[in-house]
């Protein structure tokens, strides 16, 4: 199985091992942590937010700070162990060490009968509250008559919140943002695939010349987010668009979430791609309950935000238990996601705006060899090549809309052309000083 991989597959698969075990958290050190190991794919820039800063109507809340955590039976024996699954423990728990009688532990498990093998994963980052997640299995192991020792070395305590930051410099104006999270204990598609994709990503764009500039953010969820987009106003303006990139590990099919203008370039763009690599997928309308894009498409900051998945959250059965494991997602998914990623940002940096240099009345393409040597014929047949590979049309088309304001890509979806082929001609007629590009 392991020679069948690619090398870039293989660092992924490494990856995928080291970061599993590592007890994340919206704040503390397995954020840190995690955020190191992925400097070795992109040197990462690392900034600290202080507990208690106000970001909009949100606080960084105090870090989280756990040792160790379990639940003995009356005999002593270790029955529920963080060190063997930090998903064990509700993540954010206060701290309590107490023996107590099964019925006051009871409101304190969380179980999941549907998947009576799983764990779930549940957090309580704004309530203070602490608890246990076991799997049903283990559930229907407490005895209702005895009592349990009951432990979670935990404490809540100033610190800070961490993100992680990429940036691209290209030449354009043109700046996308690509943010992803970095919260989730051991679950490996929600959330693990997302940063580990989008490291990869960034190497590869990072190895470029790029025409537009990227914008790579690690962020907790929710809370890192709007952190950001509160500590980076000045930033977050130059953005065009962009996409949260998460849950792209799973053994399920292709699908992307709209951004909330459904006739924006980039859902435009991921569709051509599924169709032209002939993959089924499932398209979900925007709305407001997914993750980040919450933040990043609110009202008052207005991206459009994609995102393309392999088994979206809460789609897919394991999601938010410990089942989403390395047995679920493998480095070759999270491979085939960023191929199309890869795909996406090759169309985006031949997505470019050109104007054309004479625009009174049409000029004359035979005197700059761009005209078929013989006239009159029908329009349609002046080249036996498919309508959207039409040079003559393309030339036409670029010239009458090439305005500096619309893109290829605007262009492309307006006359039914393929855009890598529009730019091809384009550079080919501004090399005869038709055009000129646009920034
Ligand atoms: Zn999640």
């Amino acid at each position: 199985m392991n020679e069948m991989m690619n090398n870039i597959e293989k660092e992924m698969n490494q990856l995928l091992q080291r970061l599993f075990p590592i007890n994340r958290s919206i704040t503390g050190s397995g954020v840190r942590e995690t955020l190191k190991i992925l400097q070795e794919v992109v040197p990462l820039k690392m900034t600290e937010f202080s507990s208690g800063e106000d970001v909009f109507d949100w606080t960084i809340p105090n870090e989280w700070f756990i040792r160790d955590a379990y639940i003995k039976d009356s005999k002593g024996n270790k029955i529920i162990d963080f060190n063997k699954t930090n998903l064990c423990v509700m993540n954010y728990s206060q701290g309590i060490s107490k023996t107590m009688s099964y019925q006051e532990l009871l409101p304190h498990l969380y179980t999941l009968p549907s998947l009576p093998d799983a764990i779930p994963y549940r957090t309580t980052y704004y309530n203070q509250n602490w608890g246990f997640c076991v799997s049903y299995k283990q559930f229907q192991q407490f005895n209702e008559e005895a009592n349990y020792e009951v432990l979670i070395d935990a404490e809540h305590k100033p610190g800070s919140l961490t993100i992680g930051e990429y940036y691209i410099q290209g030449n354009s104006k043109i700046e996308y943002l690509i943010s992803t999270y970095i919260c989730h204990p051991s679950l490996a598609n929600d959330n693990l695939s997302g940063p580990i994709l989008t490291a990869f990503l960034a190497r590869e764009l990072s190895k470029k010349r790029t025409r537009h500039s990227y914008r790579f953010v690690f962020v907790p969820e929710t809370i890192g987010a709007i952190a950001y987009c509160a500590k980076n106003e000045s930033k977050i303006k130059k953005i065009d668009s962009g996409f949260v990139v998460t849950c792209v590990g799973g053994p399920g099919n292709f699908s992307y979430k709209q951004s909330y203008n459904p006739n924006h370039y980039l859902n435009k763009l991921i569709v051509k791609i599924f169709n032209e690599q002939k993959l089924e997928y499932i398209e979900y309308p925007f709305n407001i309950f997914g993750s980040d894009e919450r933040q990043y498409s609110s009202p008052g900051i207005g991206l459009n935000i994609v995102s393309i998945h392999k088994d979206k959250y809460q789609e897919y059965l394991y999601y938010h238990t410990s089942l989403d494991n390395l047995e679920f997602v493998k480095a070759k998914y999270i491979y085939e996601t960023f191929a199309i990623y890869v795909r996406v940002i090759d169309l985006l940096e031949k997505n470019v705006k050109y104007r054309t240099t004479q625009n009174k009345c049409e000029v004359m393409l035979s005197k700059r060899d761009l005209y078929p040597k013989t006239g009159g014929m029908l329009f349609q047949s002046v080249s036996a090549q498919p309508d959207e590979f039409n040079e003559v049309k393309a030339i036409q088309w670029l010239l009458f809309y090439c305005d500096g304001k619309q893109t290829l890509l605007d262009i492309a979806i307006k006359i039914n052309m393929d855009i890598e082929y529009l730019y091809v001609v384009a550079e080919k007629i501004k090399e005869k000083g038709l055009l000129i590009q646009v920034k």
